[in-house]
Protein backbone atom coordinates (compact mmCIF):
# COMPACT_ATOMS: atom_id res chain seq x y z
CA UNK A 1 0.00 0.00 0.00
CA UNK A 2 0.00 3.46 0.09
CA UNK A 3 0.19 6.53 1.96
CA UNK A 4 -2.25 8.72 4.64
CA UNK A 5 -2.20 12.07 3.85
CA UNK A 6 -1.71 14.23 7.07
CA UNK A 7 -4.85 16.37 6.96
CA UNK A 8 -6.77 14.62 9.50
CA UNK A 9 -10.49 14.83 9.02
CA UNK A 10 -12.20 14.44 11.96
CA UNK A 11 -29.22 -6.78 9.28
CA UNK A 12 -29.16 -9.91 7.96
CA UNK A 13 -31.74 -9.77 5.16
CA UNK A 14 -34.40 -13.07 5.74
CA UNK A 15 -33.50 -15.09 2.55
CA UNK A 16 -37.08 -16.42 1.55
CA UNK A 17 -37.22 -20.14 1.73
CA UNK A 18 -36.76 -21.87 -2.05
CA UNK A 19 -38.64 -25.11 -0.85
CA UNK A 20 -42.22 -23.15 -1.78
CA UNK A 21 -41.06 -22.91 -5.87
CA UNK A 22 -41.80 -24.66 -7.92
CA UNK A 23 -38.40 -26.20 -10.24
CA UNK A 24 -36.54 -24.74 -7.56
CA UNK A 25 -33.27 -26.80 -6.93
CA UNK A 26 -31.36 -27.46 -3.34
CA UNK A 27 -28.42 -25.66 -5.02
CA UNK A 28 -30.54 -22.57 -6.29
CA UNK A 29 -29.42 -19.06 -4.52
CA UNK A 30 -26.17 -20.49 -2.42
CA UNK A 31 -25.01 -16.60 -2.75
CA UNK A 32 -26.22 -15.37 1.24
CA UNK A 33 -24.22 -18.54 2.48
CA UNK A 34 -21.38 -18.55 0.16
CA UNK A 35 -19.43 -16.35 2.96
CA UNK A 36 -19.31 -19.77 4.64
CA UNK A 37 -17.26 -21.25 2.56
CA UNK A 38 -14.17 -18.75 2.55
CA UNK A 39 -11.32 -20.57 4.40
CA UNK A 40 -9.25 -18.56 6.38
CA UNK A 41 -6.71 -21.30 6.35
CA UNK A 42 -6.73 -21.72 2.66
CA UNK A 43 -6.48 -17.74 2.35
CA UNK A 44 -3.15 -17.80 4.82
CA UNK A 45 -1.21 -20.70 2.49
CA UNK A 46 -1.66 -18.74 -0.61
CA UNK A 47 -0.32 -15.84 1.43
CA UNK A 48 2.25 -18.18 2.78
CA UNK A 49 2.88 -19.35 -0.67
CA UNK A 50 3.79 -15.85 -2.59
CA UNK A 51 5.69 -14.51 0.61
CA UNK A 52 7.91 -17.63 -0.46
CA UNK A 53 9.36 -16.41 -3.59
CA UNK A 54 11.19 -13.31 -2.05
CA UNK A 55 10.61 -9.82 -2.66
CA UNK A 56 7.96 -8.99 -5.17
CA UNK A 57 8.39 -5.53 -7.10
CA UNK A 58 7.26 -4.82 -10.31
CA UNK A 59 9.12 -5.72 -13.38
CA UNK A 60 11.00 -8.72 -10.67
CA UNK A 61 11.27 -12.35 -12.11
CA UNK A 62 9.85 -13.14 -8.73
CA UNK A 63 6.26 -11.36 -9.43
CA UNK A 64 6.37 -13.06 -12.61
CA UNK A 65 6.37 -16.25 -10.49
CA UNK A 66 3.83 -14.78 -8.72
CA UNK A 67 1.70 -14.29 -11.83
CA UNK A 68 1.98 -17.70 -12.57
CA UNK A 69 0.93 -18.98 -9.05
CA UNK A 70 -2.17 -16.73 -9.40
CA UNK A 71 -2.68 -17.89 -12.87
CA UNK A 72 -2.83 -21.54 -11.77
CA UNK A 73 -4.75 -21.28 -9.15
CA UNK A 74 -7.96 -19.29 -10.84
CA UNK A 75 -7.93 -21.58 -13.87
CA UNK A 76 -7.94 -24.68 -11.26
CA UNK A 77 -11.69 -22.87 -10.27
CA UNK A 78 -12.69 -22.08 -13.61
CA UNK A 79 -11.19 -18.46 -14.33
CA UNK A 80 -9.90 -17.18 -17.10
CA UNK A 81 -7.33 -14.48 -16.80
CA UNK A 82 -6.45 -11.85 -19.03
CA UNK A 83 -3.03 -10.14 -18.82
CA UNK A 84 -3.40 -6.35 -19.06
CA UNK A 85 0.50 -5.81 -19.68
CA UNK A 86 1.85 -1.72 -20.53
CA UNK A 87 4.89 0.36 -20.21
CA UNK A 88 4.86 2.92 -17.86
CA UNK A 89 8.23 5.23 -17.09
CA UNK A 90 8.93 5.38 -13.33
CA UNK A 91 12.13 6.93 -11.23
CA UNK A 92 13.56 3.52 -12.19
CA UNK A 93 13.50 4.10 -16.05
CA UNK A 94 10.50 2.41 -17.87
CA UNK A 95 8.76 -1.25 -16.36
CA UNK A 96 6.52 -3.25 -17.80
CA UNK A 97 3.07 -3.90 -15.41
CA UNK A 98 0.60 -6.70 -15.83
CA UNK A 99 -2.48 -6.44 -14.31
CA UNK A 100 -4.82 -9.67 -14.03
CA UNK A 101 -7.96 -9.49 -15.01
CA UNK A 102 -10.62 -12.58 -14.17
CA UNK A 103 -13.72 -13.53 -15.36
CA UNK A 104 -15.58 -16.75 -14.42
CA UNK A 105 -15.97 -18.96 -17.42
CA UNK A 106 -15.02 -15.35 -19.42
CA UNK A 107 -18.35 -14.05 -18.38
CA UNK A 108 -19.30 -10.69 -19.76
CA UNK A 109 -21.51 -10.28 -16.87
CA UNK A 110 -19.53 -8.37 -14.34
CA UNK A 111 -21.15 -5.92 -12.04
CA UNK A 112 -18.72 -6.20 -9.30
CA UNK A 113 -15.70 -5.53 -8.70
CA UNK A 114 -12.87 -6.86 -6.03
CA UNK A 115 -9.73 -6.20 -6.63
CA UNK A 116 -5.98 -5.81 -4.28
CA UNK A 117 -2.52 -5.39 -4.85
CA UNK A 118 0.16 -8.26 -5.60
CA UNK A 119 3.36 -6.43 -6.48
CA UNK A 120 5.36 -5.29 -2.82
CA UNK A 121 6.73 -2.38 -2.64
CA UNK A 122 11.11 -2.17 -3.97
CA UNK A 123 12.99 -1.69 -0.62
CA UNK A 124 16.42 -2.99 -1.72
CA UNK A 125 18.98 -3.55 0.29
CA UNK A 126 16.47 -4.39 2.70
CA UNK A 127 14.68 -7.56 1.99
CA UNK A 128 10.73 -6.83 2.20
CA UNK A 129 8.70 -9.95 1.39
CA UNK A 130 5.46 -7.82 1.89
CA UNK A 131 3.33 -10.26 3.47
CA UNK A 132 0.66 -8.51 4.94
CA UNK A 133 1.03 -5.37 2.04
CA UNK A 134 0.98 -7.12 -1.31
CA UNK A 135 0.34 -11.07 0.02
CA UNK A 136 -2.92 -10.66 2.25
CA UNK A 137 -5.27 -9.22 -0.45
CA UNK A 138 -3.85 -11.59 -2.66
CA UNK A 139 -3.92 -14.81 -1.01
CA UNK A 140 -7.67 -13.66 0.12
CA UNK A 141 -8.60 -13.18 -3.41
CA UNK A 142 -7.35 -16.40 -4.81
CA UNK A 143 -9.58 -18.50 -1.63
CA UNK A 144 -12.51 -15.53 -2.94
CA UNK A 145 -12.34 -16.99 -6.51
CA UNK A 146 -12.25 -20.73 -5.30
CA UNK A 147 -15.55 -19.66 -3.16
CA UNK A 148 -17.44 -18.22 -5.72
CA UNK A 149 -17.02 -20.91 -7.98
CA UNK A 150 -19.29 -22.86 -6.06
CA UNK A 151 -22.01 -20.59 -7.47
CA UNK A 152 -21.05 -20.07 -11.05
CA UNK A 153 -24.52 -17.66 -11.81
CA UNK A 154 -23.07 -15.73 -8.61
CA UNK A 155 -19.85 -15.62 -10.07
CA UNK A 156 -19.92 -14.74 -13.37
CA UNK A 157 -21.42 -11.46 -11.82
CA UNK A 158 -18.08 -10.06 -10.77
CA UNK A 159 -14.75 -9.34 -12.06
CA UNK A 160 -11.72 -9.87 -9.88
CA UNK A 161 -8.54 -7.58 -10.34
CA UNK A 162 -4.95 -8.11 -9.10
CA UNK A 163 -3.08 -4.73 -9.76
CA UNK A 164 0.65 -4.18 -10.12
CA UNK A 165 2.54 -1.11 -9.20
CA UNK A 166 0.60 0.23 -6.53
CA UNK A 167 3.66 0.75 -4.65
CA UNK A 168 5.44 3.60 -5.28
CA UNK A 169 8.82 2.84 -6.76
CA UNK A 170 10.14 5.83 -4.85
CA UNK A 171 7.58 8.13 -3.38
CA UNK A 172 4.00 8.53 -3.97
CA UNK A 173 3.17 10.73 -7.00
CA UNK A 174 -0.38 10.04 -8.10
CA UNK A 175 -2.13 13.88 -9.09
CA UNK A 176 0.31 15.04 -12.05
CA UNK A 177 2.88 13.64 -13.90
CA UNK A 178 5.75 12.59 -13.53
CA UNK A 179 3.61 9.64 -11.74
CA UNK A 180 5.13 7.12 -8.95
CA UNK A 181 2.57 4.69 -7.32
CA UNK A 182 -1.03 3.41 -8.65
CA UNK A 183 0.58 2.67 -11.56
CA UNK A 184 -1.81 0.02 -11.92
CA UNK A 185 -5.22 0.92 -11.21
CA UNK A 186 -4.56 3.98 -13.08
CA UNK A 187 -3.80 2.18 -15.89
CA UNK A 188 -6.70 -0.38 -15.20
CA UNK A 189 -9.27 2.37 -14.38
CA UNK A 190 -8.22 4.57 -17.63
CA UNK A 191 -9.04 1.19 -19.63
CA UNK A 192 -12.76 0.92 -18.19
CA UNK A 193 -13.47 4.40 -19.02
CA UNK A 194 -11.92 3.74 -22.88
CA UNK A 195 -14.19 0.90 -22.83
CA UNK A 196 -17.11 2.24 -22.06
CA UNK A 197 -17.05 -0.18 -19.02
CA UNK A 198 -16.75 1.96 -16.00
CA UNK A 199 -21.16 2.18 -15.53
CA UNK A 200 -21.41 -1.66 -15.59
CA UNK A 201 -19.38 -2.12 -12.73
CA UNK A 202 -21.56 -0.40 -9.57
CA UNK A 203 -19.77 -1.34 -6.56
CA UNK A 204 -16.07 -2.29 -6.02
CA UNK A 205 -14.19 -4.22 -2.85
CA UNK A 206 -10.08 -3.04 -2.28
CA UNK A 207 -8.62 -5.74 -0.09
CA UNK A 208 -5.26 -4.14 0.83
CA UNK A 209 -3.16 -5.07 4.39
CA UNK A 210 -6.00 -7.11 5.64
CA UNK A 211 -4.33 -9.93 7.30
CA UNK A 212 -2.63 -7.89 10.31
CA UNK A 213 -2.93 -10.83 13.20
CA UNK A 214 -4.40 -7.73 15.18
CA UNK A 215 -7.26 -6.92 12.97
CA UNK A 216 -8.16 -3.41 12.93
CA UNK A 217 -9.64 -2.32 9.61
CA UNK A 218 -9.35 1.28 9.19
CA UNK A 219 -12.16 2.23 6.06
CA UNK A 220 -11.10 5.80 5.07
CA UNK A 221 -13.45 7.87 6.33
CA UNK A 222 -14.59 9.28 2.59
CA UNK A 223 -15.85 4.98 1.62
CA UNK A 224 -18.84 5.09 -0.15
CA UNK A 225 -21.51 5.27 2.84
CA UNK A 226 -23.96 2.33 0.89
CA UNK A 227 -20.72 -0.07 1.36
CA UNK A 228 -19.90 1.54 4.29
CA UNK A 229 -22.79 0.43 5.89
CA UNK A 230 -23.22 -2.96 4.18
CA UNK A 231 -19.64 -3.71 5.60
CA UNK A 232 -20.71 -2.75 9.29
CA UNK A 233 -23.82 -4.90 8.64
CA UNK A 234 -21.92 -7.80 7.61
CA UNK A 235 -19.89 -7.98 10.47
CA UNK A 236 -22.35 -7.31 13.06
CA UNK A 237 -24.47 -10.53 11.75
CA UNK A 238 -21.02 -12.18 11.94
CA UNK A 239 -19.57 -11.28 15.60
CA UNK A 240 -16.72 -8.97 13.82
CA UNK A 241 -18.05 -5.58 14.26
CA UNK A 242 -14.92 -4.58 16.62
CA UNK A 243 -12.42 -5.18 14.00
CA UNK A 244 -14.15 -2.51 11.81
CA UNK A 245 -13.89 0.95 11.94
CA UNK A 246 -12.76 4.29 10.36
CA UNK A 247 -9.17 5.81 9.88
CA UNK A 248 -8.45 9.27 11.43
CA UNK A 249 -7.11 10.70 7.54
CA UNK A 250 -7.81 9.91 3.80
CA UNK A 251 -5.73 6.93 2.58
CA UNK A 252 -4.41 6.79 -0.83
CA UNK A 253 -4.79 3.72 -2.76
CA UNK A 254 -6.06 1.80 -5.47
CA UNK A 255 -9.49 2.59 -4.47
CA UNK A 256 -9.24 6.40 -5.50
CA UNK A 257 -8.79 5.88 -9.08
CA UNK A 258 -11.72 3.40 -9.36
CA UNK A 259 -13.86 6.42 -7.41
CA UNK A 260 -12.78 9.26 -9.59
CA UNK A 261 -14.14 6.99 -12.81
CA UNK A 262 -17.29 6.49 -10.93
CA UNK A 263 -17.20 3.14 -9.58
CA UNK A 264 -17.84 3.43 -5.85
CA UNK A 265 -14.83 1.45 -4.07
CA UNK A 266 -14.45 0.71 -0.31
CA UNK A 267 -11.02 0.11 0.69
CA UNK A 268 -11.35 -2.55 3.60
CA UNK A 269 -7.77 -1.93 4.91
CA UNK A 270 -5.86 -2.18 8.24
CA UNK A 271 -3.27 0.73 8.10
CA UNK A 272 -2.80 0.44 11.81
CA UNK A 273 -0.13 -1.68 11.18
CA UNK A 274 3.47 -1.24 13.16
CA UNK A 275 5.70 -3.02 10.35
CA UNK A 276 4.15 -1.52 7.42
CA UNK A 277 6.88 -0.89 4.92
CA UNK A 278 9.56 -2.65 7.13
CA UNK A 279 11.25 -5.78 6.71
CA UNK A 280 9.07 -6.87 10.28
CA UNK A 281 5.91 -7.54 7.23
CA UNK A 282 6.74 -11.31 7.55
CA UNK A 283 4.29 -14.05 7.42
CA UNK A 284 4.25 -14.36 11.25
CA UNK A 285 2.50 -10.70 11.26
CA UNK A 286 -0.77 -12.19 9.15
CA UNK A 287 -3.26 -14.38 10.86
CA UNK A 288 -5.85 -16.99 8.91
CA UNK A 289 -8.33 -15.40 11.40
CA UNK A 290 -7.64 -12.33 10.14
CA UNK A 291 -8.23 -12.57 6.43
CA UNK A 292 -11.22 -15.03 7.56
CA UNK A 293 -12.88 -11.99 9.21
CA UNK A 294 -12.55 -9.68 6.13
CA UNK A 295 -13.30 -12.59 3.52
CA UNK A 296 -16.56 -13.91 4.90
CA UNK A 297 -17.52 -10.07 5.75
CA UNK A 298 -17.14 -8.76 2.53
CA UNK A 299 -18.82 -12.15 0.90
CA UNK A 300 -21.34 -12.05 3.66
CA UNK A 301 -22.46 -8.34 2.23
CA UNK A 302 -21.72 -9.20 -1.31
CA UNK A 303 -23.70 -12.32 -1.39
CA UNK A 304 -27.17 -10.06 -0.63
CA UNK A 305 -26.23 -6.99 -2.90
CA UNK A 306 -24.50 -8.44 -5.70
CA UNK A 307 -27.57 -10.73 -7.20
CA UNK A 308 -29.08 -7.24 -7.10
CA UNK A 309 -27.37 -5.36 -9.78
ZN1 LIG B 1 2.66 -0.61 0.62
Amino acid sequence: MLFPSVRLVAAVCAVAPCFALAGCHADDNKAPSLYQEFSGPRAFDHVAKVVALGPRPSGSPELEQERRYIEAQLHGSGWQVERQAFTDPTPHGPIQFVNLIAHFGGSKEARALVCTHYDTKFFEPQRFVGANDGGSGTGALIELARVLALDPSFARRFELVFFDGEEAIREFRVDSPPFDGLYGSRHYAASLVAGGKAPLLKLGVLWDMMGDRDLDITMPPNSPPKLAQGIFAAASALGTRDHFGYFRGDILDDHTKLNAVGVPTIDLIDFDFPAWHTPADTLDKVSAASLETVGRATLYHLGRVVPTL
